[in-house]
């Protein structure tokens, strides 16, 4: 482990994030998978060691309860002492979805492709179910789970002498999605914005989505919770690479993957949508910061 290379991935116990634990411990990095469930995440690192892959190990990460995140933030200062790629992969998938989903026109990126924004939320709206606890949840799992998990491991991050982080973001949090011009503005003007800032938005935006006022206020429509969450891990990702310019702070849409967080509807295998995250985890030495990739090419957010 001294000689490697060290990652830590969330949600590593199945879907995209195993894919990439896999992939980066096949590209010679030492990889501690993360799984808030320990049986799962265990019989992950199983599988992955069972394929002959000796340098993954388990340990147990729930993004939204401090006290885990701590714990392995204190595994790591103890064991490993320093973290070169961290990537933030855990997510939930924000909603109720119908039976028997049929996205309508999905291409390898895009559910929506060649959709409208208007046409996307109302086909959202018509197939998913938000509730106040999916929206807490998508929340606190895919905004300030990622967020705490990055706070807690910077020190780490900062040990080594080429950090990166990579947040695993979405076509959906594009900004295109936002109605009201003042929140896309804002969210865009990363030479102002604080994470603190990013914080309150995303309290009011559950203020409002409370309050039935989504659509009153100018929020993205259908599946709300979770464009929300993953144009603010965007927007935080920006203001991370802005703060720390000695790391490389990046965000990556996978794909359309198939995957159980859209009832294995995607179109890209796990391995391939992996391929995306792994591809921008391993970019060269000083390579680009801030920035947002889809499909393994820099893109607008
Ligand atoms: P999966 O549902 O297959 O995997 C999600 C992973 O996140 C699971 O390991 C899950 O653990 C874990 N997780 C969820 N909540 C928590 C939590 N509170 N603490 C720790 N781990 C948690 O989905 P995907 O593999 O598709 O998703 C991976 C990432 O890719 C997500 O960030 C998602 O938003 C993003 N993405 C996926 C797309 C797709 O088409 N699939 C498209 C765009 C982005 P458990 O097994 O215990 O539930």
């Amino acid at each position: 482990w001294r000689s490697k290379r060290v990652a830590v991935v969330t949600g590593g116990n199945k879907g995209i994030g195993l894919e990439v634990c896999r992939q980066l411990a096949g590209n010679g990095v030492a990889v501690v998978l993360t799984a808030r469930d320990e049986a799962r995440g265990a019989a992950a690192v199983e599988k992955l060691r069972g394929d002959g892959l000796s340098s993954v190990i388990f340990h147990q990460l729930e993004v939204t309860d401090a006290r885990s995140v701590a714990r392995l933030a204190d595994f790591l200062k103890a064991h490993v002492r320093k973290l070169d790629i961290l990537v933030n992969n855990a997510a939930v998938g924000g909603a109720e979805y119908v039976p028997d989903l049929v996205y309508p026109s999905a291409t390898n990126d895009d559910p929506f492709a060649g959709m409208d924004e208007g046409q996307m939320s109302e086909w959202m709206q018509q197939n998913t179910r938000e509730t106040y606890n999916s929206a807490k949840e998508t929340l606190e799992t895919n905004y300030y789970g990622t967020k705490h998990v990055t706070e807690a491991l910077l020190p780490l991050v900062h040990s080594s002498t080429d950090g990166r982080i990579i947040n695993v973001s979405s076509v959906i949090g594009q900004l295109r999605y936002f109605v009201s011009e003042e929140l896309k503005q804002e969210l865009n003007d990363v030479g102002n914005l604080s994470d603190q800032r990013l914080d309150e938005m995303v309290a009011a935006f559950m203020e409002d989505f409370t309050a039935g006022a989504v659509e009153a206020r100018g929020w993205p429509v259908g599946f709300s919770a979770y464009k929300v969450a993953k144009a603010a891990l965007n927007a935080y990702t920006r203001v991370m690479a802005r703060r720390h310019p000695e790391l490389r702070v990046n965000c990556v849409h996978p794909g359309f993957v198939k995957t159980d967080m859209n009832r294995l509807a995607g179109l890209l295998t796990p391995e391939q949508g992996a391929r995306n995250v792994v591809a921008v985890a391993l970019l060269p030495t000083g390579g680009p910061t801030g920035k947002y990739f889809a499909l393994g090419q820099e893109a607008p957010f």
